[in-house]
């Protein structure tokens, strides 16, 4: 049987990225021959618009460029994601390294230069906290 998992719908060539594109990602696409892999975008999910400005997380708080604090969005974002692997009894993800939501032990600073910390995106600090393994398609 195959394995099921929750995948960044980004790299598997879903157009829900923050400029509206995507990351498809050919190593996740020959994956998908092996594997199911479930298409989440926890911003979407948590109501965030295509396409929408760039957030960052900033102690960890989530802010638009503008300032605009949308810490609520990403939580709920993350809330939907783990619904849909409880639903489905999903106990591995992959998802998009550095990414504010999907970030996977390293993440862009609040500072919206281009800098890289440690941490994790709030959907995977949430996954990661209810026992489900979380990787980025780095790792692949
Ligand atoms: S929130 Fe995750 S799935 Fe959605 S665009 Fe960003 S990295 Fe991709």
């Amino acid at each position: 049987m195959k394995t099921i998992k929750l995948c960044s719908a980004c790299l598997l060539g879903i157009n829900c990225k923050d400029n509206g594109k995507n990351n498809r990602n050919e190593k996740i696409i020959e994956l998908t021959r092996r594997e199911i892999l479930i298409p989440v975008c926890p911003e979407q999910l948590g109501g965030l618009p295509t396409p929408r400005k760039r957030a960052r997380q900033r102690k960890g708080r989530i802010y638009k460029e503008s300032g605009e604090d949308i810490t609520r969005n990403f939580n709920r974002g993350a809330k939907e994601v783990l619904k849909i692997a409880e639903l489905l009894g999903i106990k591995e993800a992959i998802f998009k390294q550095r990414s504010p939501s999907c970030g996977v032990g390293q993440i862009y600073d609040g500072n919206f230069s281009g800098t890289v910390i440690k941490g994790d995106g709030v959907t995977t600090a949430l996954l990661k906290k209810n026992g489900i393994k979380v990787i980025s398609e780095e790792e692949l």
